[in-house]
C-alpha cells in the first residue's frame, strides 16, 4: 500500500470542491435508483433491499454486512442470458462466488469461469455442472489442471507453452479429451470511455497474434494428444462502456481465427470474447445495456466474418461486474464524524465507518469512486460534502472518496454504499486483523446469511503458536 501515502487526493489543499461531476442533492435523503439494485427502497428515510430494512438486518446480523438483492442477482444474470442468447455467457466468478451464487448461475443458466484451484473448490462444493464450466489464468498449477480434468471441466484456457505441455500431459494421463481454448493478446486495452490499442502487449496474459506466438500455439493444441482445440479467447479489460474496444479486439481476434483457417486448415468452433462490461458506481457513469452490447458485438463479428469470408464461430462472453456489482450493497455503522480544518479556512467531513478497505479496496487500490447514503433515518439537516473512511492504520483507506451527506450525521447512523458487489468480497482482506462481513441474501422480506462473519477463532486457527517448534539440525 506505499502509493497511498503518496500525496493525491486524500490530502487536499485549498477549496473544498467535490469532483466536477457530482451535483449537490436537493434532497440527500432520496435514492439515486440506478445506482442502487432492484428492490431497494426508502421508507421514511429507512433503506431496504429485498423487502428488508437495513436497521432490521443489522440489528440481527451486524454491521458491516454486505446485502446481496437475489431478485436484482438474477435479473441482471437473465439479462445476459436473454441479451446473448446465441452466446455461452460464463459468470465470471473472481467477482464474487460462494455456493449461493454458483446455484444461482446455474439456475439462470450461464455458465461460470473460474480461475484458480479456490474458485473451482466452490463450484464443485456447490455443485456446478462441470462442463459449464471454463478455467483460465496464466499460472494453473499441474495440480489445478488434474483437478479440473478430472472434474471435467468444460472449457480450459490456456495461457503459455509450458501450459499446453502440462495440460496435455495430464489430460493423455486421465484418457479424456479435454476442451481447450487459446488466449492471446489483441493489444486492446479497453477501460470506460477510452481504449488504447497496440501492436504488442506488454502483459502477462495470452499469447501475442504480431509475434506469432497464438498461431503456434494453436498448432501445437491442435497437434496435443488429449486436447480438444475449440477456439481462441480474448479479455480486454473492465468497466468498459461501449463496444468500440471489443471491436478492435475481434477484428483482430478473427484475423487470426481466419489465419488459422487458411494456414491450418481448421475451422475453430468457438471465440469468447471475455468480460469487461461496466457498471454504474456513480451519476457520472453510463453503461450500456446487455440488448445493446449484445446487438453491437453480433453485428461487429457478422460484418468482420463476412470481410474475411469465414463462418461466424459460436461466441462466448465473460461478464462478472456487471452481473454482480450493482446487485450488492455495503452497510456501515457511523462511529466519528470529524470535521478537519484545511488551507484557506474550508473543512472536510471525515465519516469513520466501522470497515474500510479490508471490506472494500478498490477506492485505495484504484482510485475508484463509489456514493452512499444516509440508510437508517431521513434528515431534514443541509447536506455536506462528506468523505467516508474506514477504520484501517491507513491514510489512504478511504470508502467514498466524495459525497453529500446530511449535516446531522451522528454515531450509530448506518450508512449504504451501493456497487459493493463485483471484487469487493472477492478482494477482502484480514488487515489489521479485522473480521471479513457476511454476506446477507436478502428476497421477499427474509434476510438469509449465504456468507457467515468471520470471527476472532477464524483469524487464530492458522496461526499456530509460539508453543510448536521444529528441531534444528
Ligand atoms: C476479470 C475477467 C473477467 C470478468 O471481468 P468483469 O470486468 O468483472 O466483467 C472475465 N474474463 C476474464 C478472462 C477475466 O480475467
Amino acid at each position: 500500500m506505499t502509493t497511498t501515502h503518496e500525496a493525491g487526493w486524500a490530502h487536499a489543499s485549498g477549496a473544498l470542491r467535490g469532483p466536477s461531476w457530482l451535483r449537490e442533492p436537493s434532497d440527500p435523503n432520496a435514492l439515486v435508483d440506478r445506482l442502487w439494485s432492484a428492490t431497494a427502497e426508502k421508507t421514511d428515510g429507512v433503506l431496504s433491499v429485498g423487502g428488508v430494512a437495513l436497521t432490521d438486518l443489522v440489528a440481527a446480523h451486524g454491521s458491516p454486512a454486505y446485502v446481496l438483492d437475489e431478485v436484482d442477482f438474477r435479473a441482471r444474470a437473465g439479462a445476459f442470458r436473454d441479451a446473448f442468447a446465441d452466446y455461452d455467457v460464463y459468470y465470471a466468478g473472481k467477482a464474487f462466488l460462494c455456493t449461493t451464487t454458483a446455484r444461482w448461475v446455474d439456475e439462470e443458466g450461464l455458465c461460470l469461469d473460474v480461475c484458480t484451484g479456490g474458485e473451482l473448490a466452490v463450484a464443485e462444493r456447490a455443485g456446478f455442472p462441470m462442463h459449464r464450466v471454463l478455467f483460465h489464468g496464466n499460472n494453473k498449477s499441474e495440480a489445478e489442471l488434474r483437478r479440473a480434468v478430472r472434474l471435467g471441466v468444460g472449457r480450459v484456457v490456456v495461457d503459455s507453452f509450458q501450459e499446453i505441455e502440462r495440460l496435455a500431459a495430464v489430460a493423455s494421463e486421465s484418457g479424456r479429451t479435454t476442451r481447450v481454448l487459446v488466449r492471446v493478446t489483441p493489444g486492446v486495452e479497453a477501460h470506460t470511455h477510452e481504449y488504447i490499442a497496440t501492436a504488442h502487449e506488454d502483459q502477462k496474459f495470452g499469447f501475442s497474434i504480431t509475434a506469432g506466438d497464438a498461431l503456434e500455439a494453436v498448432r501445437r493444441v491442435g497437434s496435443a494428444p488429449g486436447l480438444g482445440l475449440r477456439g481462441l479467447h480474448c479479455h480486454i479489460g473492465s468497466q468498459i462502456f461501449d463496444s468500440s474496444g471489443f471491436e478492435v479486439a475481434a477484428k483482430r481476434v478473427l484475423a487470426l481465427h481466419a489465419r488459422v483457417a487458411d494456414e491450418l486448415g481448421v475451422t475453430l468452433p468457438e471465440m469468447d470474447l471475455g468480460g469487461g462490461f461496466g457498471i454504474a458506481y456513480t451519476t457520472q457513469d453510463d453503461p450500456s445495456e446487455p440488448g445493446r452490447l449484445a446487438a453491437e458485438m453480433t453485428a461487429i463479428v457478422a460484418h468482420e466474418c463476412r470481410a474475411l469470408g469465414v463462418a461466424a464461430p459460436r461466441l462466448s462472453i465473460e461478464p462478472g461486474r456487471a452481473v454482480v456489482g450493482p446487485s450488492m450493497c455495503t452497510v456501515y455503522e457511523v462511529g466519528t464524524v470529524k470535521q478537519v480544518a484545511l488551507d484557506g479556512g474550508v473543512t472536510r467531513t471525515y465519516v469513520s465507518v466501522d470497515g474500510g478497505m479490508s471490506d472494500n479496496i478498490r477506492t485505495a487500490l484504484y482510485d475508484a469512486d463509489y456514493s452512499c447514503t444516509l440508510a437508517s433515518r431521513a434528515s431534514s439537516a443541509a447536506p455536506v460534502l462528506s468523505r467516508v473512511v474506514g477504520k484501517h492504520c491507513e491514510a489512504g483507506d478511504v470508502v467514498v472518496k466524495d459525497e453529500f451527506l446530511p449535516g446531522d450525521l451522528a454515531p450509530g447512523d448506518l450508512v449504504a454504499v451501493p456497487g459493493t458487489g463485483a471484487y469487493c468480497r472477492s478482494m477482502a482482506s484480514n488487515y489489521n486483523h479485522t473480521l471479513r462481513p457476511p454476506v446477507v441474501a436478502v428476497r421477499d422480506g427474509v434476510a438469509r446469511v449465504v456468507v457467515r462473519r468471520e470471527t476472532e477463532d477464524d483469524l487464530l486457527v492458522t496461526d499456530v503458536g509460539p508453543e510448536i517448534r521444529t528441531e534444528q539440525e
